[in-house]
């Protein structure tokens, strides 16, 4: 058995990486999240695919809670052979607007979680030749928007950071590689489907079809599920070449 850390995996795209890894049946899981029935998740999915599962509510705000994470996993499951860093927050706003805290947050919680976490599971990468960091970046990881600096910002870093670690982890077996997605329907953009109707003043299925999906060749939400599949073939073993890349899985967007 491997194990894999997801973070941010009560909730939307982490819980659907979840839950493909599980189906494969050969990963143990380490959720993370901030929702309080985070507990209740990793327990019901250990029971329906039978792997092992804990949870850990571990603050991306907070290092040290970071490094308890990993050490408590490896105490539990012996080892940490996929890192997904997928824990992220977004703010809308003007720049000239955007609050000071809400700018330190993002970059905090999209951005310097995943150096923690990647510098805490490293060492033991190296030493058994083998390592997966998979980074849940975005389409706006390779283009920008208006009114989300913030966000952007910590996309690009992510990709960034992404291409750096898979040139240090090349020679021990250890990749990174970047998923770039559009929009997919998770509480996280729900909020702001409900956010723009307000703003602008118009229905919420004119946010998606005028606003959002608005990029998009194709006219729909991505689906959880095919970035968990992508994930997991990530984290394969014969994925070994595949390496520094931020592959986007956004419906044609950034080909435009
Ligand atoms: P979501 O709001 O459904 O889930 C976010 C998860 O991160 C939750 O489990 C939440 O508890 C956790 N989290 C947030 N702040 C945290 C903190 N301080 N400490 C620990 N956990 C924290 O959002 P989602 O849409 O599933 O987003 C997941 C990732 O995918 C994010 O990095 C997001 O930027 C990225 N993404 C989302 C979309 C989209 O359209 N939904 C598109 C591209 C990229």
């Amino acid at each position: 058995m491997k194990t894999v850390l997801i973070t941010g995996s009560s909730s939307g795209i982490g819980l659907g990486i979840a839950i493909e890894f599980a189906k494969t049946k050969q990963f143990n899981i380490i959720f993370n999240g901030l929702e309080a029935n985070g507990p209740e998740i990793a327990e019901q999915v250990a029971r329906d695919y039978g792997i092992g599962t804990m949870f850990s509510n571990a603050n991306m705000l907070k290092p040290e809670e970071l490094r308890k994470m990993v050490s408590d996993g490896i105490a539990k499951f012996g080892k940490i052979d996929v890192l997904v860093n997928n824990a992220g927050i977004q703010h809308v706003s003007a720049v000239e607007d955007f609050p000071e805290e809400k700018w330190d947050a993002i970059i905090a919680i999209n951005l310097t979680s995943a150096f923690h976490l990647t510098k805490a599971v490293w060492k033991g990468m190296k030493e058994r030749k083998f390592g997966r960091i998979i980074n849940i970046a975005s389409a706006h990881g390779l283009v920008a928007s208006e009114f989300k600096s913030a966000y952007v910002a910590s996309k690009h870093g992510i990709v960034g950071f992404t291409k750096t670690i898979a040139l240090e982890g090349a020679p021990f077996n250890i990749t990174a590689n970047a998923i770039c997605p559009g929009y997919v329907k998770t509480p996280l953009v729900e909020k702001q489907i409900k956010d723009q109707a307000k703003t602008h003043g118009i229905p919420e299925n004119e946010v998606i079809s005028k606003i959002m999906l608005y990029k998009q060749a194709v006219k729909d939400f991505v689906t959880v599920e095919l970035l968990g599949q992508t994930a997991v073939f990530m984290a394969s073993e014969s994925a070994s070449t595949l390496t520094g890349t931020a592959l986007p899985i956004d419906g044609g967007w950034n080909a435009q």
